[in-house]
């Protein structure tokens, strides 16, 4: 049995190899955690930045804050000891005395200005010189003594420069400035690069949840496939089993054109298988054909690639390519020859028309190739039946049904005559001389003779008839549904057909004949052969090669006895 798919084969592509889903869903989470560290990071290192640059901002508000209250606390002393004396100073009249309060925290806080302008001394140095300095000044001002005030400060001028102070606070203010933009610049990068990561992060979110509809789909789109495939085994189990069922060509035909209507619908199909003497194909059945198209009634083994390279085949609808010399163009069809056992048993074609028909008829194939390898299965086995049959109700060397089928049938045909009242005739045919021809021409000779008679007398015969071979050179005929006259009529026919033979082998061939029917000359089975035997006996005595009738049954007639006939008779009852 044929198991090749060829032009799937030669069609198929292996599919890419691609990525696990689970190592892919492992990368992606993977990305997605690293990414969303790169985040935190991110937003951890801007925070920092930005902390140290409130604190950076708040130091240099400190800074101006301890300078500006040198300055006035200075500004106080000097307008006490330089400015008109109108108590116009009140207003950084506690300047002095809150330096004093927080001269500590001040100088703590504008120690660094001090270092970064190299005062070696520092921040509480200057303080206490300054306090100490304007407190003498105030002192001496409060006693009345303000040109000495004020000679005090112009000597100490040197050791109390606030105004170096005010500069050295500004330095540093530039200083503290360039360094905040910095820290500006890395909180800047640090809130985009957040924010990029964050927008790659909704990247990869957005591609896994892509690839997992898409896996979805696929996933579904397997199972949907699968569902397909097991319906579709099924439905070819299905196919063989009821195929083992079938009784003949025509129930398996019926079983082929169910199936391919279910698993191949819209695609027209035909099943050509080899006639009796095995040199051409007939049409066995079709489904699905368009009216208009007519498919050849026979294909030689010469017109089909299918069957000369015993492997599927496909016509274009162009006619173009590789064609069939029995591919009419119009129609692309896929033709697969059934094989089992190693013998052609026939061939499956299936058609498609329209657009993408090539396309259809190839997806189509394979189960095509299951349904022939069924097919082919089931006529295999219908024509072992066929034979074993055969062998069983047929002799061998004529193909002539055997005595016991006769008996058997003979029996059948009585019953439904005697019933139903119909006629029924039967020959007894005995070829002459045979025991002579065989001596004179060889025991081959007697059998090839034997051969040609009965081909000579099935030739003869309606479909209905059934010839038997009774023993030897002894053969029967039944003919239901036939009266005296015509059996009589037939015998003669077979008689000259016989006798038709004579000189082919060099031998004089010829046969005699008794005639016998129900109601006419007999009235059962055993009475039908033995006055048929009896006639047969009566052509020999007579001197062979001839036709006798049995005598007619006292009182009965089968229909009017034509002219002929009764002069037959009168001849046999001399
Ligand atoms: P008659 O005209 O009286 O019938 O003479 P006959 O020789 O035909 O009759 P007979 O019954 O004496 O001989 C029948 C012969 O037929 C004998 C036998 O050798 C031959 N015969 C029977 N069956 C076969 C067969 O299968 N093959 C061959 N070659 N001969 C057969
Ligand atoms: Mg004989
Ligand atoms: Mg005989």
């Amino acid at each position: 049995m044929q198991t090749v798919l060829t032009p799937e084969r030669a069609d198929a592509v292996p599919p890419a190899r691609s990525l696990g889903p689970q190592f892919r869903l492992i990368l992606q989470g993977g990305l997605v955690l690293a990414m969303l560290a790169a985040v935190l990071a991110s937003f951890i290192f801007t925070n920092t930045q930005r902390r140290t640059l409130i604190d950076l901002r708040e130091g240099g508000r400190q800074v101006r804050i301890a300078q500006e209250a040198v300055a006035d606390a200075a500004a106080h002393v000097f307008h006490r000891a330089f400015g008109p004396d109108d108590g116009s100073g009140s207003l950084q009249a506690r300047a002095l005395e809150t330096l004093r309060v927080r001269k500590q925290e001040y100088a703590a806080v504008l120690a660094p200005v001090l270092e970064a302008a190299g005062d070696a001394d520092g921040a509480t140095v200057l303080l206490d010189r300054l306090d100490s300095t304007w407190r003498e000044a105030i002192d001496l001002i409060q006693a009345g003594r303000r040109g000495e005030a004020q000679a005090l400060l112009a000597q100490r001028r040197a050791t109390i420069a606030s105004d170096g102070l005010h500069a050295a606070t500004d330095a540093f203010l530039a200083q503290l400035n360039g360094q905040f933009t910095a820290y500006e610049n890395r909180i800047e990068a640090g809130t985009l690069s957040v924010m990029g990561f964050q927008v790659l992060i909704g990247v990869l979110m957005l591609l896994a949840v892509l690839s997992a509809a898409r896996e979805a789909q696929g996933r579904a789109a397997a199972i949907a496939e699968a569902t397909s495939s097991r319906r579709q085994v099924k439905r070819l189990f299905d196919m063989t089993d009821m195929l083992q069922s079938a009784a003949n060509h025509l129930d398996a035909n019926a079983v082929l054109r169910a199936t391919a209507g279910e698993l191949i619908p819209g695609l027209g199909g035909a099943l050509y298988v080899f006639n009796n003497s095995r040199d051409r194909l007939t049409l066995s059945t079709s489904w699905d054909i368009p009216a208009e198209r007519s498919l050849p009634a026979m294909i030689g083994l010469d017109q089909c690639w299918a069957l000369k390279r015993g492997k599927p085949h496909r016509n274009g609808a162009a006619g173009l390519g590789l064609c069939c010399e029995h591919h009419v163009p119009g129609s692309t069809l896929v033709e697969i020859p059934m094989i089992a056992r190693g013998e052609i048993l026939g061939l499956l074609q299936i058609f498609a028309d329209g657009p993408e028909a090539e396309a259809r008829v190839t997806a189509a194939s394979p189960l095509g190739l299951a349904m022939a390898d069924a097919m082919s299965l089931a006529l295999s086995n219908l024509s072992l039946r066929e034979k074993l049959r055969n062998q069983a109700l047929r002799d061998p060397l004529t193909g002539l049904y055997n005595r016991r089928y006769m008996e058997d049938s003979l029996d059948r045909f009585v019953r439904l005559a005697e019933r139903e009242n119909r006629r029924l005739a039967v020959i007894m045919i005995d070829l002459d001389h045979f025991k002579r021809l065989n001596d004179e021409h060889g025991h081959a000779t007697g059998d090839a003779v034997l051969r040609e008679a009965a081909g000579a007398i099935v030739g003869a015969l309606r479909e209905t008839d059934v010839a038997c071979r009774y023993g030897g050179e002894e053969m029967i005929v039944l003919m239901p549904d036939c009266d005296l006259e015509n059996a009589a009529d037939k015998a003669e026919v077979i008689r000259q057909r016989i006798e038709a033979l004579s000189g082919q082998r060099g031998a004089t061939v010829s046969a005699s004949f008794g005639v016998s029917s129900i109601p006419a000359t007999a009235s059962g089975t055993t009475d039908l052969v033995r006055s048929a035997d009896a006639a047969l006996y009566k052509a020999k005595q007579a001197g062979r090669n001839r036709v006798d009738i049995a005598p007619l049954r006292s009182g009965r007639k089968d229909g009017p006895v034509a002219p002929r006939l009764q002069a037959v008779m009168l001849d046999a009852a001399e």
